[in-house]
């Protein structure tokens, strides 16, 4: 179990439930991170009292340090804050909660610093996997996934022999938009899209999951954490999220992992594992369950999947282009520029000009990065 957090992200969705959990468990928290929602983060700083505190806008860091001026705690900016956040030598855990690839440079460095990875992040390991898992390995950092899917496979082959896995049944929900043809989706708002049936989560997020792209960012996450090939993987519509995810072992047994949709338990887990504590959450009631239910996905009407899926078998640089032009794309739906159903077509297209090359090293994939970015805010 760890000592003391650093949580990068602390005024997002998973960063707001870490901090609830860090409460509960009695954890320092040693560093946080915001993007620039400033009067929560002064609340949370006055709560937690962190040592450091990075504020990644420039204007907002200025207004911050005025704002905590009364207090003993210092304040970085930009990357080079985040960067100091990740490494602060009294946090032996860093929580990545940040939305996007700008999680990846102080993953790495967090990483070299031998700290554990609570990985929330999921664009770091499918922009730049097998080079994040390649350095964990190389530098003896234990990565424990934070995502309810992926801290569900953990779960389930937590005390495994190796050779023991046969598949990995990466479930989801669906989305909002379940059972719709995507000629029906077309004027979806963004207002709809990011109200999910289960999960309360932040807005890129949340609309990634009606698109799919979710799972699809989910399935090459999974394929990096657990080292399996895109034919291990097979993706379960289970729109009840009672079941998280499971592995099918060589001998033909299942196992699940089942739970309320809480990220307070995935996020509790991350923090303690090895061990597992007592924890406040709601249980899941058996008496209570509807009928839990399986199907195949929809890969014609959400093809967001299919070419996340695509993206996954090709390697190189396809997934993080990929994840790059869904980014831009999604903050362009969010912002009313760009249609629901455009969001698939800006990163097939983005792909289709840039993702065919290798991924050889870390320059290579940030400028894969920038240059789907660049083509998204071009074109769409
Ligand atoms: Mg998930």
């Amino acid at each position: 179990m760890v000592n003391a957090i650093s949580v990068l992200g602390c005024t997002g969705s998973i960063g707001r439930q870490t901090l609830s959990v860090a409460e509960h468990l009695g954890l320092r928290v040693a560093a946080m991170s915001a993007n620039r929602k400033i009067d929560l983060l002064e609340e949370q700083v006055r709560k937690f009292r962190p040592q450091f505190v990075a504020v990644f806008d420039e204007a907002a860091a200025r207004d911050f340090r005025t704002a905590v001026a009364d207090l003993d705690v210092r304040v970085g900016v930009g990357m080079e804050g985040l960067m100091e956040a990740a490494t602060l030598p009294e946090a032996d855990c860093v929580v990545t909660a940040v939305s996007g690839a700008v999680g990846l440079k102080p993953t790495l460095a967090a990483i070299d610093e031998r700290k554990r990875i609570a990985l929330a992040n999921k664009e770091t390991l499918v922009c730049a996997g097998e080079l994040v898992m390649a350095r964990a390995e190389e530098k003896g950092a234990e990565i424990v996934p934070v995502d309810s899917e992926h801290s569900a496979i953990f779960q389930c082959l937590m005390g495994r022999g190796e050779g023991e896995l046969k598949k990995i049944l990466l479930t989801g929900s669906g989305g909002p938009f379940r059972g719709r043809k995507r000629a029906e989706l077309e004027h979806i708002t963004p207002e709809e899209a990011v109200r999910h049936p289960n999960w309360s989560m932040g807005a890129k997020i949340s609309v990634d999951s009606a698109t799919l792209m979710n799972k699809g960012l989910e399935f090459i996450e999974a394929m990096r954490l657990f080292h399996v090939a895109p034919e291990d993987i097979q993706v379960v519509i289970h729109p009840q999220s009672v079941i998280h995810s499971m592995v099918e072992l060589v001998d033909g047994t299942v196992i699940a992992q089942l739970g309320v949709p809480d990220m307070g338990l995935p996020i509790q887990l991350a923090l303690t594992w090895p061990e597992r504590k007592p924890s406040p959450f709601q249980r899941l009631d058996f008496w209570s369950l509807r009928d839990l239910s399986f199907s195949q996905p929809d890969l014609e009407n959400f093809p967001c999947l299919r070419l996340a899926m695509d993206c996954a078998r090709e390697g190189g640089l396809a997934s993080c282009v990929m994840s790059a032009a869904n980014e831009v794309a999604v903050h362009s739906f969010l912002a009313h520029r760009l249609g629901f159903n455009q969001i698939y077509d800006a990163a097939a297209a983005a792909v289709e000009a840039l993702g065919h090359a290798p991924a050889s090293d870390l320059e290579t994939i940030l400028e894969a990065d920038l240059a789907a970015r660049a083509f998204v805010k071009e074109h769409f």
